[in-house]
């Protein structure tokens, strides 16, 4: 990069128009490998982020900076290798969903102890959908029960084909615990990333992508930004879909201000108009006015591609999303839009990071919505609002109660839904009286019970002639409440048939009943 002056990259970088986009004039080099970790829960996936962090990053360089960006970078052989700190399937998947691909490795983390669970299933499916190349890390290999030959053998059945069994996928063998292989590794990583590395543009206006994203209470929005084409620089104006501004500051991973962020490189950024979403892609532009009219455009199109499918009797359940972090957020959004829409359709109002405060609760309640709030506090005076409003705000930590809470609100819609259930038969042997939409009939219960207020359906040759209502049923004088199989009585319809002999009345009982989403 020191190669090119800065009057001549200045002149390219105006030359450019602003956005993006014109390579040919930029170096291009092999950019330092972005790597991703995924596996079962409990396997090390953590760990191995902590050592591997702990272990390059000197203490004092960190100057107790706690924040969480998403992403840090360490120097293997002089060579930085950028390591995303968000494990989790969600979150991988939650930003390829977007459209961002910010991973070039992956690293499958399995247990040598326990072996290939559901989540390593689902971790190889995630890493084969984005294609990317990857390493098996076998994990604690410090404990005696360790199989790296067990392990191995199962993940032939997963079609994942590692080096000496017939395939080329590189297997280290760790302890996060010990810090055995942690080394070799990151050699290896570099390894892969020299045969399968592919050149870019490390030079000229940045582009990449949003991996993470929240509200500082003292500087405003952050966002953290990881450049995947040329470099990002303070001054810079960006654009995603739904943010634009002009980066004011700009942070590495370990607080320190940075003027220029190269390709691989995660920066915290501020300056953002408003918190972008986790996985969007952002971009550089000349001007502010055409950042923000990609934004418009962006925006525009990102709602066409929610509009629900409102067709039906479904019920409309609306949600108001609040939680901590973007990451989160994200998360959160892709479970509500996992969640069945058979017969209650979930629609997102409005969603943001921070604690539910009193602008959430005018939102949730002049568009009938329940909060959702994850990981969040709420604001005191949010609480005496809705408490005032009659709007519900739902506070979770865990996940799993969330969704199940979700489940639980639309069940209550799906409860009040009536339903009849056929209680018995009554076949009609007599007519004693008819008036103007009322006749006194006597009959025999030929299945189940009668009972007193029931709808019935008039059944005239099995086919159905009409409706009524069952007002009083009478054995000989003394009124019943119900009367069973094989009884005779007589009954006082109210409805619009003229019942004959030998027609059959179906009673109905209505229930409400309670359904499941
Ligand atoms: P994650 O859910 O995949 O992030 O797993 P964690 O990193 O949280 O690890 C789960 C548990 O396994 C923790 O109690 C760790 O201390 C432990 N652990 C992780 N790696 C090793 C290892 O190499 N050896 C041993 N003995 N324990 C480990």
């Amino acid at each position: 990069m020191d190669k090119v002056t800065k009057t001549t990259e200045d002149r390219l970088r105006q030359s450019s128009g602003g956005q993006a986009g014109a390579s040919k004039q930029y170096k291009v080099g092999t950019r330092p490998p972005v790597v991703v970790i995924l596996g079962h829960v409990d396997h090390g996936k953590t760990s191995i982020l902590d050592y591997i962090r702990k272990s390059r990053v000197a203490e004092k360089e960190t100057g107790g900076i706690t924040q969480h960006v998403g992403a840090y970078q360490v120097l293997q052989k002089q060579q930085p290798i950028t390591f995303l700190d968000t494990p989790g399937h969600e979150a991988f998947h939650a930003m390829r969903a977007r459209g961002a691909h910010v991973a070039d490795i992956a690293l499958l983390v399995v247990a040598a102890e326990d072996g290939i669970k559901p989540q390593t299933k689902e971790a190889i499916q995630h890493i084969k959908q984005a294609a990317i190349p990857y390493i098996v890390v076998m994990n604690k290999m410090d404990k005696p029960a360790a199989d790296a030959m067990k392990v191995k053998t199962q993940l032939l059945e997963e079609e994942v084909l590692v080096e000496g069994f017939g395939g080329t996928v590189p297997v280290v063998e760790v302890s996060a615990k010990t810090g055995a292989g942690i080394e070799e590794l990151l050699d290896t990583i570099l390894l892969l990333w020299e045969v399968e590395g592919t050149e870019t543009r490390i030079e000229g206006p940045a582009k990449g992508a949003v991996i993470e994203s929240f509200m500082d209470s003292r500087r405003g929005f952050a966002a953290t930004l990881l450049v995947r084409e040329g470099e990002l620089r303070r001054q810079d104006i960006v654009a995603t879909n739904s943010v634009s501004g002009k980066i004011k500051s700009m942070e590495d991973f370990l607080g320190r201000a940075v003027d220029v962020a190269s390709t691989s490189m995660p920066v915290l950024v501020l300056g953002l108009q408003d918190a972008p979403e986790v996985g969007d892609k952002f971009e550089v532009f000349s001007t502010l006015e055409e950042a923000q009219a990609y934004t418009a455009e962006k925006s525009k199109k990102d709602q066409e591609g929610d509009v629900l499918d409102f067709s039906g009797d479904r019920k409309v359940l609306n949600l108001i999303l609040k939680a901590d972090v973007h990451g989160s957020l994200e998360a959160v959004h892709e479970l509500v839009r996992a969640l069945p829409s058979e017969h209650v359709i979930l629609r997102v109002l409005f969603e943001n990071v921070g604690d539910v405060n009193e602008s959430d609760v005018k939102l949730a309640s002049s568009g009938k919505a329940v909060i959702i709030s994850f990981r969040v506090g709420v604001m005191p005076a949010a609480q005496n609002f809705a408490h005032q409003m009659g709007v519900t705000i739902l506070s979770y930590d865990i996940i799993y109660n969330l969704v199940q809470g979700i489940r639980e609100v639309m069940e209550e819609m799906l409860i009040n839904e009536i339903v009849e259930v056929e209680t018995g038969k009554l076949r009609v042997i007599a007519l004693f009286r008819t008036e103007k939409n009322r006749m006194i009939v006597g009959g025999r219960v030929i299945e189940g019970e009668a009972k007193r207020g029931a709808h019935v359906s008039v059944m005239r040759n099995e086919e159905k002639i009409g409706e009524g209502k069952i007002i009083r049923i009478k054995i000989q004088d003394k009124d019943m409440e119900k009367v069973n199989k094989g009884d005779e009585c007589g009954v006082l319809y109210e409805g619009g048939v003229r019942i004959e002999v030998g027609d059959v009345l179906e009673f109905f009982s209505v229930e409400k009943k309670k359904m499941t989403v």
